[in-house]
């Protein structure tokens, strides 16, 4: 890993700081930061207002970029997916998802989906991110990059993030908090707190830390099973915090945020998609006043799991409905494109 600073991590005034320890007067931050988010580059050279002389002293204590882009895949319905290559040549997945799908209508919502981790220790039966296990946390300019490169590369305005990549979120918290205040600062990407969404797969003490956090972000739980015996089955989180624990740190994260949850819940054939499933995930998102966004499993290669069909999932979106609850159930974008996480960095590893 390089020695110098990956000035994506830093926050306005540690920038300022750092400038003035070269000499740099503090109106250069501006400046410099500009480059960085609002038209940003990938060299320092390229920093055309600013004195040669400093764009040799930026280059000299910086790291401008923390990814590089190593493969785009474009879907039909306009999703994109990146492959990204860190410093280390480890590898990691992001995704641009455009609100509406279509080849010729503009979307003006774009969420990018980041990674916060190489691989995963969480081991999800169903999740290629998990397949080879933990490798390492993302530092904060890694995961500010991901964001900033598609929006150069794309040339598109980032309005809306989804934390729910490669790897979770809440066992790499300090560096993602961080990553998160970056990108939703006014002098960064300014992308609002209300419209980031941070996913985990249950990390019952990260939940409540992240409860005691001023800013509003959305919580959304990836459940994917209504009984412990499911989430015991694909879930080995679950046998740490099992459901119960879960739900009371939901109800924890609700009071004090006053904020609606989402459960994640991929519809899986034979395992979790069955009416008494449906019931069960009802009356849990009564109680917690939780949306469920339904997503039919998207197959991963070296793995068991199928798809229910059509009429299944609607069926099973049909009983939470019988609930009263918001359950939609999510068109999938990118099957095409390997979406599922960790799908196209594993076809890249196996080919390489
Ligand atoms: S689903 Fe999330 S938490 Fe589970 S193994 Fe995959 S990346 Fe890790």
């Amino acid at each position: 890993m390089p020695t110098k600073t990956f000035i994506k991590s830093l926050f306005r005034e540690e920038l300022t700081d750092k400038l003035a320890g070269l000499d740099e007067p503090a109106y250069r931050t501006d400046q410099v930061l500009q480059w960085v988010y609002q038209k940003p580059t990938d060299s320092f050279d390229q920093m055309t207002n600013l004195p040669a002389a400093l764009r040799q002293k930026l280059a000299a204590s910086f790291e401008l970029n923390a990814v590089h882009s190593l493969r785009i895949r474009h879907a039909t319905d306009t999703t994109e997916k990146f492959l990204f290559q860190l410093h280390d040549h480890a590898l990691i997945e992001t995704v641009l998802i455009p609100a509406t799908p279509g080849l010729t209508s503009q979307s003006d919502r774009h969420t990018v989906c980041v990674s916060t981790q190489v691989g995963c220790a969480f081991g999800c039966k169903f999740c290629a991110s998990g397949l080879h296990g933990p490798k390492r946390n993302l530092n904060a300019g890694e995961i500010v990059d991901q964001v900033v490169t598609i929006h150069r590369l794309t040339k598109q305005r980032i309005t809306n993030l989804v934390v729910m990549g490669m790897g979770e979120p809440l066992a790499n918290y300090e560096n993602m908090l961080r990553a998160l205040k970056i990108l939703n600062a006014p002098w960064a990407l300014g992308i609002g707190a209300r419209k980031i969404t941070i996913s985990t797969a249950g990390l019952v003490p990260g939940i409540q830390q992240l409860a005691t956090e001023p800013m509003q972000f959305r919580l959304a739980i990836s459940l994917h099973g209504a009984t412990d015996e499911v989430r015991n089955r694909i879930m080995p989180i679950n046998r740490k915090y099992p459901l119960k624990d879960l739900l009371a740190a939901c109800e924890y994260y609700c009071s004090t945020k006053e904020r609606m949850l989402t459960f994640e819940y991929m519809l899986i054939d034979g395992v979790n998609d069955t009416l008494e499933q449906a019931h069960k995930l009802g009356a849990m998102a009564r109680r917690l006043r939780a949306k469920v966004n339904l997503i039919p499993y998207n197959p991963v290669e070296g793995l068991p799991w199928k798809r229910p069909d059509r009429d299944r999932c609607k069926m099973f979106q049909h009983t939470l409905k019988t609930h009263g609850i918001a359950a939609t159930l999510r068109i999938e974008k990118g099957t095409d494109i390997n979406a599922a996480c960790g799908q196209l960095r594993l076809q890249h590893e196996g080919a390489a």
